[in-house]
């Protein structure tokens, strides 16, 4: 097989227009495909035939033009997952074939790396710079080179829109593991977006008793679908009454919120149980929540407010282990499986992903 020389990529540019998305003017940024030769591949790299990448609400923001501060021309895109066709000299754990998906690693020479965090690695952070001019991972390309230890072995039999989820249920991971979820713990996510399922699915793969809070009928509808028998409109019950219904009065052991908004950030914190709650800020949200927490209360009551933003290593292992052996589904998590917008069609994309109460949108990444 003669291997590609360049390989075509979406970028989001600086905005140009204001246009009328889902009834809202906003300043709407443009998506639009270019192209570069194709980087050199090492002896410990490997070279990706790219298969699905989904638009995360990172990317679509950033395109609506609310995380400026994330830069431009963004040729970003982190939720892949690809096929490997061809792999250097010093490449022992992956073969031509193999399906993968990424691996926030780090360098694993740093004192961070070596203790585990790869997220935080030093090496890393200290080489993020534009490269033919434009910023960003490439995770919206047809082609791709990544060194193996970017990389995790999904199983081949997948469906590539599943396989691509990768990255946002090993965040999951790693928010579960932050908030030491224990089976038997009562567990209550706030928003069934697509990372509320997905941390659903997670949280529940953990042995915890899972309670969804939701406005949204598309998305109650959806948490429901799943077999999550408890499942609450927020919209006709309130909804930190009825957890402390559900749970005789005790309250959650560990919160959830999925959705970045102070009012979900204050609802449930009132849903904690009494003493030693545990909170998860899982989302961000634009423009920044506001959010006044009583430090006393906090002391007294012994509340523990954890912060958590992607994963490690071990994170990206334990998903890849998950989706493979169907231990959760992120088809839950999809708008629809089997419908996937071309990657030449990239504007269209990033329509129908800032589309209000949509699931994760999939760019089919060899159509272009
Ligand atoms: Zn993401
Ligand atoms: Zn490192």
């Amino acid at each position: 097989m003669e291997l590609p020389k360049v390989r075509k990529f979406a970028a989001i540019m600086e905005a140009r227009t204001d246009e009328e998305i889902g009834g809202k003017i906003r300043n709407v940024h443009v998506a639009e495909i270019h192209e570069e030769p194709m980087p050199e591949m090492g002896p410990k790299d490997v070279m990706l035939k790219m298969e699905t990448c989904q638009i995360c609400t990172t990317d679509y923001q950033h395109w609506l033009g609310l995380r400026e501060h994330q830069g431009f021309p963004m040729a970003g895109g982190h939720e892949w997952s690809a096929i490997v066709i061809a792999k250097g000299s010093e490449v022992h754990s992956l073969n031509i074939g193999d399906r993968v998906g990424p691996v926030h690693g780090g360098c694993g020479e740093c004192i961070n790396c070596r203790r585990g965090h790869s997220f935080a690695c030093t090496a890393k952070s200290a080489k993020r710079g534009p490269v033919n001019g434009f910023l960003g991972a490439r995770g919206f390309a047809n082609y791709g080179v990544q060194p193996e230890t970017a990389l995790v072995k999904l199983a081949n039999d997948l469906d590539p829109q599943v396989a691509g989820f990768i990255e946002p249920i090993a965040t999951c991971v790693c928010g579960m593991r932050r908030l030491r979820v224990q089976p038997g713990e009562t567990v209550v996510i706030i928003g069934a977006g697509t990372m509320g399922i997905a941390n659903a699915q997670v949280a529940h793969a953990f042995g915890a008793r899972v309670i969804i809070s939701e406005l949204t009928p598309k998305k109650l509808e959806r948490a429901r679908s799943m077999g999550f028998a408890e499942v609450i409109d927020a919209t006709k019950v309130d909804p930190v009454e009825e957890v402390m219904r559900l749970t005789d009065g005790y309250g959650a052991d560990a919160v959830i919120a999925a959705v970045g908004l102070g009012v979900a950030y204050k609802q449930g914190y009132s849903m904690l149980k009494r003493v030693e709650g545990r909170f998860l800020l899982f989302a961000a949200g634009y423009p920044k929540p506001e959010w006044e927490i009583d430090p006393n209360e906090i002391h007294y009551r012994r509340i523990e407010i954890i912060g958590t933003m992607s994963g490690d290593v071990a994170d990206f292992a334990d998903a890849a282990f998950m989706i493979s052996h169907r231990i959760v589904d992120p088809s839950y998590s999809l708008e629809s499986l089997g419908k996937m917008i071309p990657l030449k069609d990239i504007q269209k994309a990033y329509i129908a992903a800032a589309t209000p109460d949509a699931y994760r949108v999939t760019v089919d990444l060899q159509n272009v």
